[in-house]
């Protein structure tokens, strides 16, 4: 819903802000290593402890040595204590290899409806986005469904235009 309340600035400009990412109706068609990281989240979605929502996630990664690491949703009976299964894969990553380098990540969610394409909520894109300032280091991620869906974003930033980062604190 757009405010109609209407601003004036002499020196005021609108602008844009657009992202890139690609789009397709089968992830099967992928290179090899993308379709063994989305069928390594649906495996890892299974794992998850998600008895309150049912909605199960799964994530993995591909380090810079070819490592693929995963995880998944956490839950608990005090809501706010559950980890999202991005989290969870990024922890499992950074706390055996405080230097490793993510090359490519992928999304999934099993909640009984196939065509679903996950999203990483806004807390997991703030920590994706501390994971590229961190290591230096860029990278794709792929929210793909069971079905076969799926976007590929190129650039973890795009996920959180004009994100807090560690740097503002400083400043
Ligand atoms: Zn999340």
């Amino acid at each position: 819903m757009q405010s109609n309340i209407n601003i004036q600035s002499g020196n005021m400009i609108d602008k844009q802000h657009a992202i890139n990412y690609s789009e397709g109706d089968d992830w099967r068609h992928l290179p090899s290593l993308h379709q063994r990281l989305i069928e390594s989240a649906i495996e890892a979605a299974t794992r998850a402890y998600a008895p309150y929502s049912k909605f199960k996630v799964g994530a993995a990664l591909v380090n810079h040595e070819e490592t693929i690491i995963t995880g998944n949703n956490q839950e608990n009976a005090s809501y706010p204590m559950c980890n999202c299964a991005e989290q969870v894969a990024l922890q499992k990553t950074y706390s055996d290899n405080r230097e490793t380098k993510v090359k490519l990540f992928a999304v999934v969610a099993l909640n009984g409806n196939a065509e679903l394409i996950a999203a990483p909520c806004g807390a997991c894109r703030q920590v994706l986005c501390e994971t590229v300032n961190r290591s230096g280091t860029d990278f794709p991620i792929i929210m793909a469904s069971q079905s076969g869906a799926y976007r590929i974003f190129h650039s973890v930033k795009d996920l959180l235009p004009f994100s807090f980062e560690g740097k503002d604190l400083t400043s």
